[in-house]
């Protein structure tokens, strides 16, 4: 029996990314292909690239030219994001591998790999994208397991002037609701405890399949899954948090009043350029009716400083803003002249330094406002997803906490990973908490050291 090939998956980029790797690794399981991220001399290294920012293409670029360089007589197919932006032009940039790839041919990779094993030709599938699901079962979870994304669509149909994302991960296309639910049930069988549902926007859910806004029917589904204990949401879009959404979040039990609403900006002329919606003080009242209907609510956003044209007054107008909502948390980047993007040829653009001042002003104010809001949970109790021990503490999330962007919780003393426990919170620092298990042989205060660096002023 011929030893089956071996195949290493590098995963670049965002969560959506991850997602469709783990779906690539179960296709070709499936296939009698060995998936192994550590294989040393793989017969085949597919690199799934992010086309994003610039930084992001850089690192993508400098990941293929790596495999190139060690492939042997091995194959490299360079799929994702970056080869569906770029096609030939990649080729040129990185040359030397065997296939490249674009997104949503995840269902498919089995005859990706097949073809690129016999071909002696380089060649290229980076068709406009249309998302080929692979089957649920496939799914090969690389993270840990009481912790899992599920990707509700792919695309979007918005058109932010400073965004590439339409342009290589196509028009929005969701999945079917059975499918996004026994999606579901297959994580929570494999031992998700939280599934973390992700798309470009969320609020965009089935119109495209139902011709209506579906998030609220989809989360009521989810919702009634046993075992399932967190359902949190990533990336609404502003304008379409309706009274339904907010009224389904409020009411089901296992979905956390957590939101990520990613505004960019607030001034009403910034917003226009950018073309996206509203202005600060309809958000403003957005978070109002949010937090009425869910008074525990945690929000975050994220902020562009630097937009061109962007005045000192307009950038006055988002401090204030951030002054007056009070958000958990804040992030920022800035502004990114992406070739191909309305905005690349906008005029007014503003000096890196000036970008770095306002980066830096927003975040300064923002620390503050989230060590505040943090202080506010000492002495109360909060339930912690415990994800990883060190140093005589366990690391974890609350429903405030989304993986890898926001904070973490530390809890004295070493708890069972991926299990829920009830902390009562003793100190924090303007991103973490820390805590102890009641009546937990650790459970009484330890002397803090920051587990994690804070900037310069110090939690104590
Ligand atoms: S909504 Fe998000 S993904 Fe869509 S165009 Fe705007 S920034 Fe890009």
């Amino acid at each position: 029996m011929p030893k089956e090939p071996n195949v290493r998956i590098i995963t670049l980029g965002c969560a959506k990314n991850e997602v469709d790797s783990e779906e690539i690794a179960g296709v070709l399981r499936g296939a009698g292909y060995a998936v192994d991220g550590a294989a040393k001399n793989p017969e085949v290294t597919v690199i799934n690239t992010c086309g994003f920012l610039q930084k992001a293409q850089e690192e993508s670029i400098e990941a293929i030219r790596k495999a190139v360089r060690s492939k042997g007589g091995g194959k490299v197919i360079v799929a994702g994001c970056l080869a569906q932006r770029m096609g030939q032009e990649l080729a040129r940039l990185a040359p030397g591998a065997d296939a490249y790839i674009g997104v949503g041919q995840m269902g498919r990779f089995d005859e990706i790999v097949k073809t690129t094993l016999s071909s002696r030709e380089q060649w290229f599938d980076v068709e406009p994208p249309h998302h080929k699901w692979a089957e649920v079962e496939t799914r090969v979870r690389t993270g840990k397991p009481w912790s899992a994304y599920l990707k509700i669509s792919e695309g979007c149909d918005h058109q932010c002037t400073f965004c590439t994302i339409p342009s290589f991960r196509g028009k929005h296309q969701s999945k079917p609701i059975e499918r996004v639910v026994a999606e579901a049930r297959n994580l929570v069988r494999t031992g998700a405890l939280e599934l973390n549902l992700i798309a470009q926007d969320v609020t965009q859910y089935g119109f495209d399949l139902y011709k209506e806004f579906t998030l609220p029917k989809l989360l009521r589904e989810l919702n009634a899954i046993d075992g399932l204990r967190w359902i949190r949401l990533l990336y609404f879009y502003p304008n379409r948090l309706t009274d339904e959404v907010i009224e389904a979040m409020a009411t089901l039990e296992k979905v956390l009043p957590y939101i990520d609403i990613p505004l960019q900006h607030v001034h009403p002329d910034v917003l226009r350029r950018m073309k996206r919606p509203w202005d600060g003080e309809r958000y403003l009242k957005l978070f109002e009716k949010l937090r009425k209907a869910m008074p525990m609510a945690a929000i975050r956003t994220t902020f562009i400083v630097g937009f061109p044209g962007e005045t000192d007054a307009e950038f006055k107008s988002l401090m204030e803003f951030t002054r007056e909502a009070r958000l958990d948390r804040v992030g920022a980047f800035h502004f990114s002249r992406e070739p191909g993007t309305p905005s690349y040829d906008l005029p007014g653009q503003i000096p890196h330094r000036v970008k770095k001042q306002r980066f830096d002003q927003l975040m300064r104010l923002q620390q503050g406002i989230s060590h505040e809001i943090n202080q506010s949970y000492v002495g109360k109790p909060i339930e912690v997803l415990i994800d990883e021990n060190r140093d005589g503490w366990s690391a974890g999330r609350s429903f405030r906490d989304a993986p890898e962007i926001d904070g973490l919780v530390f809890v004295a003393g070493q708890h069972t990973l991926g299990t829920v426990v009830d902390a009562v919170v003793d100190h924090v620092t303007p991103y973490d908490l820390y805590g102890h298990v009641e009546g937990s042989p650790s459970g009484q205060k330890r002397v803090l050291t920051p587990l994690r660096q804070v900037a310069p002023k110090s939690p104590q």
